[in-house]
């Protein structure tokens, strides 16, 4: 490791605890990382004693012994969970500690194994977290999902570049898109956070109905619900705390009327789904529910998972990124969706965020569906945004007005 790297290192990871995330002195850390990451893990976890946390929780997890499970476990034990990491979990949630999860994801993890196996499994694990994951959605502590290369998604990315560099070459990457270049990184976050902040205001001052969507491929209209709140760069928990949950973040985003989705959208980039790397994908939706998929591959894959469950095959995200952003900027897919959604506007099936609609952090699931939020144990981003679309805000008095034209923001706004 050289000096250099093991600097940039430390950097990403100060970002991580002290900006991200936003440790505060007496909150617990619970870490969960692959024991690959553990360098990183590390360097997090000195960071947040260094911050005030009195106690650093790891739960290290290991793609090889998953892969085990998969391949040799009984065919009938789909509802085998960790039950440590659960209890863990739910602990954490209640004291509000910070919840850091770090990912280096290989895409062809489970590739070649039994489907069937691994989407019952997925589903009933998916279940069982739940409540979990909708508190953690609520923000009821801080969060953050920060992605780390391992050398097999390295030589994904990067297949043409020698073997011993191409995991050097996707950190390169992610530090450029986490904006670690830049003079002063933290400014620079910080003057990110305040543009996407101003984006927000903008677009919940103009409460538009729906988005039209126009491309190759592409003739959407999304409406959105009354109330409906644009987010984006950092939440603040329901302990007050600010944090950057999604790092890079580009996105603005909130959550379409479940019930109102109508036309057909085809993605722009590539989406790992369980495992499987899908390059194309055109779905028609009719009153907001998906009636067709046609994937060029892992069809099937698709269409299991927006049948888990009512709403696995609505929408619950709308989310507006511009072409230019860095991501997009580096010409790379990253197979990950935490980097990839990040690159293109997108729209996920699924669940949505319930601070998407004003109040809805104190509604419960069916109070959010009587509003049109869109409930699930999925959450699927997939992205259609390029530098190809065209998006129209429509008022409610039927006038439109250009929202994204040829990729880019079609409005301006003055930074405060
Ligand atoms: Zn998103
Ligand atoms: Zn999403």
């Amino acid at each position: 490791m050289s000096n250099d790297f093991h600097h940039l290192l430390e950097k990403y990871a100060e970002l991580a605890v002290k900006v991200w995330l936003n440790v505060q002195t007496g909150q617990r850390l619970l870490l969960h990382a692959p024991i690959e990451t553990a360098p990183l893990a590390r360097l997090a976890a000195k960071c947040a004693y260094q911050s005030g946390s009195p106690f650093v929780e790891v739960f290290w997890t290991d793609g090889e012994t998953t892969r085990m499970r998969y391949q040799y476990a009984p065919r009938t034990s789909y509802d085998e969970y960790s039950a440590a990491f659960l209890g863990g979990l739910r602990v954490a949630l209640d004291r509000g500690d910070a919840l850091l999860s770090i990912s280096a994801e290989d895409p062809d993890l489970l590739k070649g194994l039994d489907e069937d196996f691994i989407a019952e499994t997925a589903k009933r694990t998916a279940t069982r977290f739940n409540d979990l994951n909708a508190r953690i959605q609520r923000n009821e502590i801080t969060w953050l999902a920060l992605g780390m290369p391992s050398p097999k998604w390295a030589a994904r990315v990067f297949p043409q570049a020698a073997p011993g560099e191409q995991t050097d070459k996707l950190w390169e990457a992610i530090f450029r898109v986490c904006r670690m270049f830049k003079p002063d990184p933290v400014a620079a976050w910080q003057a990110h956070i305040a543009d996407l902040k101003v984006r927000c205001g903008y677009m919940n001052e103009r409460g538009y109905e729906a988005l039209h969507y126009t491309g190759p491929g592409t003739d959407l209209t999304v409406y959105l619900p009354r109330g409906h709140q644009w987010i984006g760069a950092g939440e603040t928990s329901t302990r007050g705390i600010f944090f950057v949950p999604n790092v890079p973040t580009e996105e603005i985003f909130t959550a379409p009327d479940r019930n109102r989705t109508q036309g057909v959208v085809t993605t722009t980039k590539p989406l790992v789904v369980r495992g499987v790397v899908i390059d194309r994908v055109t779905l028609a939706f009719e009153e907001g529910r998906v009636t067709r998929i046609e994937a060029s591959n892992g069809q099937d894959v698709l269409e299991r998972l927006a049948a888990t469950d009512e709403g696995s095959a609505r929408l619950g995200e709308v989310a507006l990124v511009p072409n230019s952003n860095p991501i997009s900027q580096l010409g790379i897919t990253f197979y990950n969706t935490l980097f990839d959604e990040n690159s293109a506007s997108h729209l996920a099936l699924g669940r949505a965020y319930p601070a998407s609609i004003a109040g809805g952090g104190d509604m419960n699931a069916d109070e959010l569906i009587a509003h049109g939020i869109n409930d699930s144990v999925t959450h699927l981003d997939f992205m259609i945004g390029s530098a190809e679309i065209q998006i129209d805000g429509i008022r409610a008095d039927g006038e439109r007005e250009a929202v994204m034209r040829d990729g880019e923001w079609a409005f301006r706004v003055v930074e405060q």
